[in-house]
């Protein structure tokens, strides 16, 4: 018998690790014949603590785990009880699995994160010795590129182009990084896979290195992510120890090493460029682009930057052909995208669905719609980047094209819900203080055009709004967006802009009716 306890940090924060502990003591104080192990977020984190228990080729999960239930599931684990236990998980819940499509999910909550031998045992590093034996690094690319695969953290670029263009960029020396400087408020993709499958994502740099022509990578991860940080770690120890990373790999005539940078908690560092400046030592302001970092990139050299869950689906594509990949999901938003579901949302947690799926289904199917059964209102898609979307959008196709239609972004992947209750205006300013107060400050725009919006915000907020300051929002943020240089600032105006476009009516309400 075996039993997995799910150690992400909403395991962890719902008591998973004293449910874990709990468990070593019983099965070592009763002489217990169990192994027990550890995994990462299975995605339903609303019913956190979780664990499985398997036995004789079946699987059981028992939710909302504590100390005190570890007693009860032990008396009767050998029973026929354990099936009926109380703590089963109900069939709905496990509906919520079959519902999505699972590709940079794959393992999480599955294997052992600090295993490389389960990663291996589900065909991990495979991609890596197929390309290595008997792939060029054009065909790769061309896998990439027929995969359709576009970056997830935000911007949607093709893969592919970027890994070409790093390619092409003359110079013997080149870099991969991989941006895991998730700061969204409301995401947690990119923790989740570096927390529950690291290899995957260490697979899918060397990938990408042999492809462009890199022998190092660097993965930039938000000091704010410690787990993440230790079992990544862990895992790059364990793939050098294996000879997965370092010189001759899997025999070949290829070397590549991998090492991580803490950040230090800037959401601008988001930004590719910025995100170099802070590599390198320095502040980290985002720089003029051209040269973009796949000509001129970390001290200069040749660079390509993907976040973690683009890396994610390498391995996938490389193993089951890029067509199987572009098979899901639309005619220009290829594959499956992970959604963190937060907010008013009765099923919080992570999900991985194709892209095309409605906005309805996402929230209400799999979401299992909103808390205390309150009317839907609106989500915020693309976090303190993004735009509210409204009731009447709610059959909207997540895809790029028909969510930046909308006036919203994909971003890398942060849904926010709210209900009936959410003042909008208050939604839109509390966004707009988070993008001011991460303004770096290298534009005008930016650091005093959102530090204006947010002074109107909170007087419209306080009922000491004034005739025209609704149309005063929309020219700041108007202006925001053309005259600041990176994404932060070209963006950060969008939670406002879209709530006015959708919520006029509460902005005006709090103006005339002063409350
Ligand atoms: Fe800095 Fe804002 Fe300008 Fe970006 S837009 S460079 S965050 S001031």
């Amino acid at each position: 018998m075996k039993i997995i306890v799910g150690q992400g940090s909403c395991g962890i924060a719902a008591g998973a690790n004293k449910v874990y502990d709990k468990l070593s003591y019983e099965i070592k104080n009763n002489n217990l014949d169990i192994e027990l192990s550890s995994t990462g977020c299975i995605g339903m984190c609303y019913l956190e603590p979780i664990i499985d228990v398997i036995h004789e080729g079946k699987k059981i999960t028992f939710v909302n785990m504590d100390e005190n239930k570890v007693s009860i599931l032990l008396n009767n684990i050998y029973t026929d009880n354990i099936s009926v236990n109380e703590f089963t998980i109900d069939k709905k819940d496990i509906e919520i699995l079959s519902k999505q499509n699972r590709v940079a999910l794959k393992n999480c909550g599955n294997i052992n994160p600090e295993s490389i031998d389960e990663y291996i045992n589900t065909d991990g590093y495979k991609a890596l010795e197929k390309v290595l034996k008997d792939m060029s690094p054009d065909e790769v690319i061309d896998e990439i590129k027929i995969s359709g695969l576009k970056g997830r953290g935000g911007a949607g670029f093709p893969t592919w182009f970027k890994w070409n263009a790093a390619k092409n960029s003359p110079g013997n020396k080149k870099y991969v990084v991989c941006n895991a400087d998730e700061g969204d408020p409301g995401a947690f993709m990119d923790r989740s896979i570096l927390e529950g499958d690291p290899h995957r994502l260490i697979e899918g740099m060397i990938i990408n290195g042999y492809a462009m022509g890199a022998d190092e990578g660097i993965v930039y991860v938000r000091a704010e992510y410690p787990l993440a940080i230790k079992r990544l770690s862990n895992a790059i120890n364990e793939a050098e120890k294996k000879g997965y990373l370092g010189e001759n790999i899997f025999g070949e005539n290829f070397k590549f090493s991998l090492r991580i940078k803490a950040g230090a908690g800037a959401f601008v560092c988001g930004e590719e460029t910025a995100l170099l400046e802070s590599l390198q030592g320095e502040r980290g302001m985002p720089r003029l682009k051209p040269p973009f970092p796949a000509q001129k990139g970390y001290w200069n050299k040749p660079t390509n930057i993907n976040n973690v869950e683009t890396l994610a689906n390498v391995a996938y594509i490389i193993l089951n052909g890029g067509k199987t990949f572009a098979n899901l999901g639309t005619e220009n938003s290829k594959g499956t995208k992970v959604f963190a579901l937060t907010g008013k949302i009765k099923k919080g947690g992570l999900v991985e669905v194709p892209m095309g799926i409605t906005l309805r289904d996402v929230i209400h199917e799999i979401g299992g719609g909103i808390k205390e059964d309150r009317e839907f209102k609106a989500v915020q898609m693309g976090g303190p980047s993004g735009g509210c979307i409204p009731k009447h959008l709610l059959d909207t196709s997540v895809d790029y094209e028909s969510i930046s239609k909308i006036g919203a972004i994909m971003g890398s992947g942060g849904m926010v819900v709210m209900d009936e209750t959410t003042c909008m205006v208050d939604m839109a300013r509390f966004f707009l203080d988070f993008t001011r107060k991460e303004s770096c400050g290298k534009c005008i725009q930016c650091r005093l055009g959102t530090k204006r919006m947010l002074e109107i915000l909170t007087r419209i907020c306080e009922g000491k709004g004034k005739i025209g300051d609704i149309e005063l929002l929309e020219e700041l943020g108007t202006k925001i967006k053309e005259g600041s240089l990176c994404g932060l600032g070209q963006t950060a105006p969008n939670p406002v802009l879209s709530t006015i476009r959708y919520f006029r009516d509460e902005y005006e309400a709090h103006i005339h009716d002063k409350k």
